[in-house]
């Protein structure tokens, strides 16, 4: 790593956002937040509420462990889906994100920029896929289902009227995207609302500085071989396995992170 990187460390703020329209990095708190860290920070103490991000040392991406058992799920997703899921998809997202990088860092050593523009579509799709992915496993819990409580409530209700309509418009977001896309509930801390997104591949579709709390993956992957073409009813049952607890960990944390000043 170059001197110059290691005193560029991310901000809170950049770990929480959505940036260039997609989460390129985000707040691993509590139980993600452990998952996220390298081999020999494992064991420590998690870090305090509101040091989210991983402390100041720049480091490669890895692939965080699934935060329950494969077959934990149950009647939502089987143990096979969520294996080929987390062990070759998402985990290729990782090695895409380390790879993308080292070339880039690769292409500033020789000076030569000529595919800067693949590159940089590699790493918002890569990265972006990444974030999105240690999301959507903390998305869901086995114990997860039920309605959100507290301060997610009152600004779900708040942003959307009542909790059964922002259900009704994050899985019609979701079930919207083209193809390849997820469904997002985000807090949007310019105007102080949380917002729901159609994001499509992993990176496009964003809204800058929003911070995604909820997200359902709606790629084919993650549902095709128990669902086959209904992702309809993938969709609707992601809300009997939501885990509104990480979302609300989420908002308080984002909530501490204004977008400027
Ligand atoms: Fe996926």
């Amino acid at each position: 790593m170059h001197d110059e990187q290691k005193t560029n460390e991310p901000t809170r703020r950049q770990m929480l956002g959505l940036v260039a329209g997609a989460a390129l990095a985000a707040p691993l708190l509590g139980a993600t937040e452990a998952l996220a860290a390298p081999a020999d920070e494992k064991k420590k103490a998690p870090p305090p509420k509101g040091a989210a991000g991983g402390g100041t040392k720049m480091r490669p991406y890895e692939l965080p462990p699934l935060p329950y058992a494969k077959n934990a799920l149950g009647g939502y997703l089987s143990a096979e889906i969520l294996e080929l899921h987390h062990g070759k998809h998402h985990a290729g997202y990782v090695k895409g994100l380390n790879d993308t990088l080292a070339q880039l860092q690769e292409a500033q050593k020789k000076g030569d920029f000529s595919k800067i523009k693949p590159l940089e579509r590699a790493l918002a799709f890569h990265g972006s896929g990444h974030v999105l992915h240690t999301l959507y496993w903390n998305s869901m819990s086995p114990k997860g289902g039920g309605n959100p409580t507290g301060a997610l409530k009152s600004a779900i209700e708040t942003s959307f009227g009542s909790v059964d309509a922002c259900r009704k418009q994050l899985a019609a977001a979701a079930k919207a995207g083209e193809a390849s896309a997820w469904g997002v509930l985000a807090w949007e801390p310019l105007g102080n609302r949380l917002v729901t997104l159609a994001a499509e591949n992993h990176q496009n579709q964003g809204f800058q500085g929003s911070v995604p709390l909820l997200v359902i993956d709606v790629w084919e992957h993650a549902y095709y071989l128990k669902y086959k073409a209904d992702r309809g009813s993938y969709v609707d049952k992601f809300f009997d396995v939501a885990n509104w607890d990480f979302a609300a960990q989420r908002l308080a944390q984002a909530q501490q992170a204004p977008l400027f000043g």
